[in-house]
C-alpha cells in the first residue's frame, strides 16, 4: 500500500466518522494522520522494515494509528472501517464525492430528503425542496445542482496523473520481473500525461504470452480478472482503476506501444497520413494497402513506424491530434521543456503558515534537488486559517532569509539563494492583503485569489486583473482554482488576463500540485503564444512537496512549451531581468 492509499483511507475513515456525528477529536486525529502519511516522502513501508524505528516517532500517531497502518501495510483490512461502512449507506458516499458537499451536510440531505441516490438529489433541487432546509437557501441549492453535474461526469472519476503513476511504477517493476517478458512498457494516457488517468495500458514483449499474463495476476495488487485471451488480460488493479495487458513480439512492439499510447485523435490522423501515402498502419505494424503480403515495413520501434509515414518521432505528451502531426512533417515540432532545465522553484510555503517544513529544511530540500535558487511564498494575512504573515512576522521571515542567504554563500559561491516572497491574497473587494510598501521590499509576489471565488465573472476577472497590473506581483499563482475531481474553476475571462499579462510581463503559474495542475495544457500554450512566461512551481507545503515538479513539467510539456517560455528555466540573474522588465511596464 502507498502512502497516499493510507492517507485516502484515514481520510475516508474521518469522513465517515464525521457523518455518523462522532467524536471531534477522534475525527481530527484521522484527518491529521491522513495529512502526515501524505506529506510523509519515505514509504511507510520502510520505516516498517526498519527495525529501530517506530511509526510512533511521526508526529500525531499514537499507538492505535501506528498499529492500523501496520495491519493495512500487511495487507490487512481495517475491521473499524467495514464496520463504518456498512453502517452508512452507499448514497451517503456518493454524495460525499459531490464537490462542496461535507459528511454533516450529507447527513443532512440524506435524512430529511429520504435520498438513495444521486439522482434523487438532482430531482430534490429541481423541485425546489433542498432550498426549504435549514441552513441551505436558493443558491445553495443551485450550486448543488451544478457540483451534482460536475461530480457526475465521468471526466472527473479519473484517477489523478500522480495517483496512476504511483501504481504504474510498482506494476512495471512487478512485470520486469517476469522471466517471460523480454521488455515491458507503459503506455495510454499515462504516458501522454494527461492530469488525470482512466485506466493503465500495459505492454509486454514476449513470445509466451501465457506466461506472461499469469504473471500479472500474480501480482500482490491484482483485484477481480475481468477479461483473459490469448495475449490480452484485464484486471482491477489498485483503488478500483482498470489495467490492461497486452503481449506482443518484438516486431511488433513499437507499433503496438504507439497504438495503445494514443491518444485517438492523434491515431486517427496519423492513420489518415499513412492512407494518403498508399500505407496501412495498425498495432501490428505498417504494411502496403496494395500489398499487405508482403508483410509488415516498420513496427520494431515507435521511431520506425513515425519514419514510414515520414515524421520524426513526437513525443507521447503532444500526441492529442492538436495539430502536432503537421507541425511535425514541417519540421516544426517544438523542443519541449524538461526537469533537467528547471533551476528554481518559486512557489513554497513553510511552518511559519501553513506548511510542514521550516525555511531551512526547504532550504536544504531544494539543495537536495539541485536547485539553484527558490522563493519562500507564505501566505499573506487574509488566510488566518493558514496563520497568514502580516506585515511585521513576514519583515522578520526576510531578515531569517537574509541570514540564511549569507550562511550558505560564506563558504563562495552559494549551493542556492533564497529570494525572499510571499503569496499576497487578492482581496474580495478588489486590492491585496499587504500594503505596498511591504511588497515593493520582496524579490518575488506571487498573487493567488482564495477567497469569493463563487463571484461573478466580471468581478473574478477583474480582480485578478488589477493584481497583474500591481508593479510588485511578479506571478498568478493557480490562476483559474479549479482542483481535480472535487472543484471547478471559478468563472473567469482567461483571455483577458492572459492579455493583461502580456501587456505587464507578469508571469502566470503552472501550479505542479496534482490536484490543481493550474494552468492547464491548453490555456498555458494559449498564455505563451500570447507572449507570456510560464513558471512551474509546485506550492510545496513540505519537502516532500517539492517532488511534484514533475507533474507540472508534464503540463507544460503537453501544452508544447519549451525552456524559453518558462521563466524558472532562466539563471537567477536571467529572472531577476525579466522582473525588472515588468516593473518598468
Ligand atoms: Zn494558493
Ligand atoms: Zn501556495
Amino acid at each position: 500500500m502507498t502512502n497516499a492509499e493510507i492517507a485516502s483511507l484515514f481520510d475516508h475513515v474521518a469522513d465517515l466518522l464525521e457523518y455518523q456525528g462522532g467524536n471531534v477529536f477522534r475525527v481530527r486525529a484521522y484527518r491529521n494522520a491522513a495529512r502526515l502519511v501524505k506529506g510523509t516522502v519515505e514509504p511507510l513501508a520502510a520505516i516498517r522494515g526498519a527495525s529501530d524505528r517506530s511509526f510512533t516517532d511521526l508526529d500525531g500517531i499514537g499507538k492505535d494509528l501506528a498499529t492500523k497502518i501496520e495491519t493495512l501495510l500487511d495487507g490487512g483490512r481495517l475491521p473499524m472501517l467495514e464496520q463504518l461502512e456498512q453502517e452508512v449507506p452507499q448514497v451517503a458516499f456518493d454524495l460525499m464525492r459531490v464537490p462542496g458537499l461535507g459528511p454533516k451536510k450529507v447527513k443532512l440531505l440524506v435524512d430529511a430528503l429520504r435520498l438513495t441516490s444521486l439522482d434523487d438529489l438532482g430531482e430534490a433541487c429541481r423541485a425546489g425542496r433542498v432550498r426549504e432546509l435549514q441552513g441551505f437557501g436558493e443558491k445553495t441549492e443551485a450550486t448543488i445542482l451544478a457540483n451534482l453535474a460536475f461530480a457526475q461526469n465521468p471526466e472527473h472519476n479519473r484517477l489523478l496523473w500522480d495517483e496512476a503513476d504511483a501504481i504504474v511504477r510498482q506494476l512495471v517493476e512487478w512485470m520486469r520481473g517476469c522471466p517471460a517478458a523480454l521488455r515491458v512498457e507503459a503506455a495510454g494516457s499515462w504516458r501522454r500525461g494527461r492530469e488525470t488517468v482512466g485506466d493503465i495500458d500495459i505492454l509486454a514483449e514476449s513470445s509466451q504470452p501465457a506466461a506472461v499474463m499469469d504473471h500479472l495476476l500474480a501480482w500482490e495488487s491484482a483485484g477481480d480478472l475481468l477479461l483473459r485471451g490469448d495475449t490480452k488480460t484485464s484486471i482491477r488493479g489498485p483503488q478500483g482503476v482498470q489495467i490492461d495487458l497486452r503481449v506482443v513480439e518484438a516486431a511488433s512492439f513499437g507499433s503496438a506501444w504507439q497504438y495503445f499510447t494514443g491518444s485517438k485523435e492523434h491515431n486517427v490522423r496519423l492513420r489518415s497520413r499513412a492512407r494518403d501515402r498508399g500505407l496501412t498502419i495498425n498495432e501490428y505494424g505498417v504494411t502496403r494497402l496494395d500489398a499487405p503480403e508482403a508483410g509488415s515495413l516498420a513496427g520494431r520501434t515507435e521511431a520506425e513506424v513515425y519514419e514510414a509515414v515520414g515524421l520524426p518521432w513526437i513525443p507521447p505528451e503532444l500526441r492529442e491530434g492538436r495539430g502536432e502531426i503537421e507541425q511535425a512533417a514541417a519540421g516544426k515540432l517544438p523542443t519541449l521543456v524538461t526537469i533537467a532545465d528547471i533551476r528554481g522553484d518559486l512557489h513554497m510555503h513553510t511552518t511559519a503558515t501553513d506548511g510542514e517544513a521550516t525555511l531551512a529544511e526547504m532550504a536544504t530540500a531544494a539543495i537536495e534537488r539541485g536547485l539553484s535558487y527558490i522563493a519562500i511564498t507564505d501566505h499573506g494575512k487574509r488566510v488566518t486559517m493558514a496563520h497568514g504573515l502580516d506585515e511585521k512576522r513576514l519583515r522578520r521571515q526576510w531578515q531569517t532569509i537574509d541570514r540564511l542567504n549569507e550562511s550558505l554563500a560564506a563558504g563562495g559561491k552559494p549551493p542556492l539563494v533564497v529570494l525572499k516572497g510571499i503569496e499576497v491574497d487578492m482581496l474580495e473587494k478588489g486590492g491585496l492583503d499587504l500594503p505596498d510598501d511591504v511588497l515593493a521590499e520582496a524579490d518575488w509576489v506571487v498573487a493567488s485569489l482564495h477567497y469569493g471565488q463563487k463571484q461573478d465573472r466580471q468581478r473574478i476577472t477583474a480582480r485578478i486583473v488589477e493584481a497583474i497590473e500591481h508593479p510588485a506581483v511578479s506571478c498568478i499563482g493557480h490562476p483559474t482554482g479549479r482542483l481535480l475531481n472535487r472543484r471547478p474553476a471559478y468563472d473567469v475571462d482567461m483571455q483577458q488576463v492572459i492579455a493583461a499579462a502580456a501587456a505587464t510581463g507578469t508571469f502566470l503559474e503552472i501550479n505542479a500540485n496534482p490536484w490543481r495542475l493550474d494552468l492547464d495544457d491548453t490555456l498555458a500554450a494559449a498564455a505563451a503564444r500570447a507572449g507570456v512566461k510560464l513558471v512551474i512551481s509546485t506550492d510545496a507545503h513540505s519537502t516532500g512537496g517539492l517532488d511534484v515538479m514533475r507533474c507540472g513539467i508534464l503540463q507544460a510539456r503537453r501544452a508544447g512549451l519549451e525552456p524559453n517560455d518558462v521563466a524558472n528555466t532562466q539563471t537567477l540573474a536571467g529572472l531577476r531581468k525579466l522582473l525588472a522588465k515588468q516593473r518598468s511596464a
